[in-house]
């Protein structure tokens, strides 16, 4: 499933977040197959609706989600790129993530201590956006060197060559003018040649503003809010407001009172939905489902994934001896009520692939 690590500086509410994360998955872990894996990795379904009404119309035995894996990637601080303590295991663990969720402290509390002294999240995005920065242009030194002194043993055409110098180059002065990579406007060739080195500066990252509970319904209403949300633009990032005490207070309580809990903050649902769908829409990802007697399953694919593309995320054999799909528009189904009422309507559609 899709990964998504969990960094930021000390106190931000890291650690709040990614309990309340497992926990939640532990609740879900009566109706689904998951678990915490390892103490650093949770895993967590991705709310829909829609499962649950094909489920019933299908009179599923089962009905299986899609999920992410949450990491807790802790000990990100100032010197890491430099290799200082354990700095560089810390990098390798976020080169393994899908995306990054930067927790950014937005909550004043006087008895949490911040670790530059006050609450101030450009400082805090700065820290961790340099660190990432810092390694990237390392990894591209050394690559551009190689490549230089043609030393690069993998055998690669002269073509992809020449684009992967092309496409380093332009990145490193992006870097040094301080832009993530993702910034970079790269031609998809050159983008294709770079792939290889998992940047860390061209993942998706979106910030997680931990604000106070008396601040949920109105999250602009905090300065430091809004300066997130420039910054999110300005480094083409993501942003969801959510305040980890709350997720965390809500994992406590029954879930009939939660829905009441999270009214009197003046707020409907938990932050982690929102969390989830901007992961979902930031990383361009998309939902197709199956649904029969067994079960009804939710699969996530990027979009402008061909047919037999998406089938092999079933299963790579599916894609390999891909013949025929039959497809039919969620909404169709389910005013249809069977996809055998919706094929009369005409309303499912066939993808063929042709071998010519
Ligand atoms: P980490 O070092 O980033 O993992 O931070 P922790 O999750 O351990 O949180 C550090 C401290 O801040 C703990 O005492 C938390 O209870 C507290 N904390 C976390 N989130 C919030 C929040 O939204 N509001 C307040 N007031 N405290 C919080």
């Amino acid at each position: 499933s899709l990964r998504a690590g969990i960094v930021g500086l000390p106190n931000v509410g890291k650690s709040t977040l990614f309990n309340a994360v497992v926990e939640n998955g532990k609740a879900q872990a009566a109706n689904f197959p998951f678990c915490t894996i390892e103490p650093n990795v949770g895993i967590v379904a991705v709310p829909d609706p829609r499962l649950h009404v094909l489920s019933e119309l299908s009179k599923s035995q089962r009905a299986v989600p899609a999920s992410i894996e949450f990491v807790d990637i802790a000990g990100l601080v100032k010197g890491a790129s430099q290799g200082e303590g354990l700095g560089n295991k810390f990098l390798s663990h976020i080169r393994e993530v899908d995306s990054i969720l930067q927790v950014v402290r937005c909550f004043e509390d006087n008895d949490i201590v911040h670790v530059n002294g006050k609450v101030d999240p450009k400082s805090d995005i700065d820290v961790i956006n340099l660190e990432l920065v810092f390694s990237d242009l390392d990894q591209i030194e050394k690559r551009l060197e190689k490549l230089k002194k043609g030393k690069v043993k993998d055998s690669k055409s002269k073509l992809k060559e020449e684009a992967e110098k092309s496409g380093l180059e332009k990145i490193r002065q992006a870097l040094m003018d301080g832009k993530p990579a993702r910034s970079v406007g790269l031609t998809d060739y050159e983008k294709d040649a770079v792939k290889h080195l998992c940047l860390l500066t061209m993942k998706p990252i979106i910030y997680v503003a931990n604000v106070a509970e008396s601040d949920l319904a109105e999250p602009g209403n905090n300065p430091h809010v809004n300066e997130v949300m420039n910054l999110a633009s300005e480094l083409q990032s993501g942003i969801v407001t959510i305040s980890a005490q709350v997720e965390s207070e809500l994992t406590e309580l029954p879930s009939e009172e939660r829905t009441e809990y999270l009214k009197s903050l003046g707020v409907s649902e938990s932050g982690l939905g929102n969390l989830i769908r901007e992961t979902y829409s930031l990383l361009g990802l998309r939902t197709y489902f199956t649904s029969g007697e067994k079960e009804s399953k939710a699969w996530t694919i990027l979009a402008g994934m061909t047919a037999p593309q998406a089938a092999g995320v079933i299963h790579s054999d599916f894609e390999k001896g891909f013949i025929r799909a039959e497809t039919v528009s969620y909404d169709d189904f389910v005013t249809s009520g069977s996809l055998a009422a919706a094929r009369e309507k005409g309303l499912v559609s066939c993808s063929i692939v042709l071998n010519l």
